[in-house]
């Protein structure tokens, strides 16, 4: 109940597949999605291995709420080791796949091994075959889409595919499901592409069963009632979006601007969601056609969007004149502010490349940032970038670049390592903003001083999705912090980290968490579940979760001395904004993290801590 009890395992170097069981007895333990799949890696994976090799693993994961009715539970999740970051990669994805996958009678499908060719994958329920992806090979995203529904007559299928970026294996390459939502971040599509596999294709007819329907329905409608009335996820989200924040964010002095020389942009007003909603000069229209949700989201932030036709990037290319899915505050954030550009239409037509070939807009975008610093301090010049201007502020610059990238052509094959890698091949790896190789997002840790630590002790690279101290240090949710004060946020972290780690593996959204605690989560769960499921247990496996992931990490090489942030947020003090003359307290917050933790100094689990959490 909840779970389906079914997993699929997929040898792509054989070419057979089969069903496997659900172990029970871990799904009382790590819930699903992020956490069982997480345990699944862990136990099937040698930490060192190559994340492109065929020892590496790619499973595609659901949660027992997906494809239910409870509000969000419409998610999945990829989890294996990340290609840009070496450690353990989980990137959650919302649109319709994951409760089709759910329908089709499958709570994981595990891929292992590789294709000596390109294929695909078709699951219509138990019927699951492995097809030639020849005639799809190359081609993007979008065009695969479509190509696969054609080819079976559905056009209710839905499709979880790689771009060109993946099978090029850029490093920050994701998986784009249903046209514009995708598994993100720290290079899946890359894995992916490396066991050459284009696609998944899922078409279900089997429905979800829970363990008792009547109090499923009670619990999930009072849960839709608190998002309702909450204003953030009542109004704020479905009206504005996730972009809501962009004017936000800026005016807190935490938007990293310019490869973080800034953390306020002049230009935040033109890339936000007021900006996306206003009639344009040129044709008098918005650049915002209305908000949309995943399956079964009462939420619906998501935002479709059309062009105009005009603007330079797309005015003699009819076939991005269509609606897709537009910016979201992250996208819009790193390729606007973190590049200096301010032109809305140049954004959303950027964002449409990365949906159609599958590239994660956040490391893209931080990544042209540190490019255009190194092209303007004069350490790499147009001979080294193929005739790219890469000035700060160059929509120009921006829209050939991501192209480029997308197919991994010239400079664009630079681009596709990502920031860490390019800015040490030019003898300046200060300039990468990152963490653990990933690129951090749109949050500046010097205005937002938790987001210092979360980004430095994020398990898979810098990232706002496992621990968002923003809601309570900005937004006060669910009490408010002092963004600008370092004192007890490792407290605060560590209750975030722990929190999301249980949602990211029911197969509910994180975003309801702006409304919801685990109390308004577990009611839901246990309705679906076997088992006993309060908060405390929520919480022991979101505890468990991290541990796991954790040590992980260590043994595939990571120590204490990558929980570290970039100099410049530890030297350059903000120049503006309420946090004017600070830099981020990271070497405060971390001893104290640790200690929360229950770990050793040198940030390893103690065997008390491991014993406590049953690993
Ligand atoms: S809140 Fe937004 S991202 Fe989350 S499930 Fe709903 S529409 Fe999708």
């Amino acid at each position: 109940m909840g779970w389906t009890g079914k997993i699929l395992r997929v040898d792509l170097t054989k070419g057979t597949v089969k069903s496997e069981p659900l172990n029970m007895e871990w799904a009382d333990k790590y819930l699903g999605q992020r956490g069982l799949a997480s345990k699944y890696l862990v136990e099937e994976i040698n930490p060192k291995c190559d994340p492109l090799g065929p020892d590496n693993k790619v499973i595609f994961a659901t949660g027992p709420l997906t494809g239910t009715c409870a509000s969000t539970g419409g998610r999945y999740s990829v989890i294996t080791k990340g290609p840009l970051t070496g450690a353990i990669a989980c990137s959650n994805s919302g649109g319709y796949f994951g409760a089709e996958l759910k329908f089709a009678g499958w709570d994981m499908i595990i891929l292992e091994g590789s294709s000596p060719k390109p294929v695909y994958l078709t699951v219509f329920d138990d019927d699951v075959k492995l097809r030639d992806a020849s005639p799809i090979w190359g081609k993007s995203v979008w065009a695969s889409d479509a190509w696969i529904k054609a080819e079976h007559q559905d056009p209710l299928m839905h499709v979880a595919a790689i771009g060109v970026a993946g099978e090029n294996k850029v490093l920050y390459s994701c998986i784009v499901n249903d046209l514009h939502r995708a598994a993100g971040r720290s290079g899946v599509g890359a894995a992916l592409g490396s066991k050459n596999v284009k696609a998944i294709a899922v078409r279900g007819t089997k429905g979800v069963k829970v363990k008792d329907f009547k109090a499923f329905m009670a619990a999930t409608a009072a849960g839709k009632k608190t998002l309702k009335d909450n204003a953030v996820t009542g109004q704020g989200l479905p009206a504005f979006g996730t972009q809501v924040l962009m004017n936000v964010i800026n005016e807190a002095g935490a938007l990293p601007t310019r490869n973080c020389e800034d953390v306020q942009f002049e230009g935040a007003h033109d890339i936000s969601a007021e900006a996306m909603a206003e009639p344009r000069k040129s044709d008098g229209k918005p650049n915002l056609l209305t908000n949309q949700a995943c399956f079964g989201c009462t939420i619906a932030c998501g935002r479709i969007s059309k062009m105009d036709e005009k603007h330079f990037s797309v005015q003699n290319k009819p076939e991005y004149w269509h609606a897709s899915g537009g910016l979201e505050y992250e996208a819009a954030w790193a390729l606007g502010a973190a590049t200096g550009v301010n032109d809305l239409e140049a954004l959303t037509y950027t964002n449409f490349i990365c949906n159609e070939q599958g590239l994660d807009p956040i490391s893209f975008g931080s990544t042209i940032g540190a490019a255009m610093e190194l092209y303007e301090t004069g350490v790499i010049d147009s001979k080294t970038t193929g005739g790219l201007e890469l000035k700060f502020g160059s929509a120009e610059a921006l829209t050939k670049a991501v192209e480029l990238t997308g197919k991994a052509e010239g400079f664009g094959k630079e681009l596709g390592q990502g920031s860490a890698r390019l800015t040490a091949k030019y003898g300046k790896p200060e300039l990468s903003m990152t963490v653990k190789s990933q690129e951090f997002p749109a949050y500046d840790p010097r205005g937002i001083q938790g987001m210092g630590l979360t980004y430095a002790t994020s398990n898979r690279g810098a990232c706002h999705l496992r621990s968002y101290t923003v809601a309570s240090e900005i937004l006060g949710i669910p009490e408010k912090t002092d963004p600008l004060v370092t004192d007890g946020k490792a407290g605060l972290v560590k209750a975030f980290q722990d929190a999301t780690a249980a949602f990211d593996s029911s197969g509910l959204c994180l975003f309801t968490s702006f409304a919801w605690t685990l109390d308004d989560v577990a009611p839901q769960i246990d309705a679906a579940c076997e088992g006993k499921w309060t908060t405390e247990k929520l919480l022991e496996v979101g505890e468990r979760v991290w541990n796991m992931e954790r040590m992980f990490n260590n043994r595939a090489g990571f120590t204490a001395a990558d929980d570290k942030l970039p100099q410049r947020l530890l030297k350059d003090a903000a120049k503006t904004g309420p946090a004017k003359g600070l830099v981020n307290g990271l070497g405060k917050m971390l001893p104290e993290y640790y200690q929360a933790r229950g770990w050793t100094p040198d940030g390893v689990p103690t065997n008390e801590t491991l014993d406590r959490l049953a690993l």
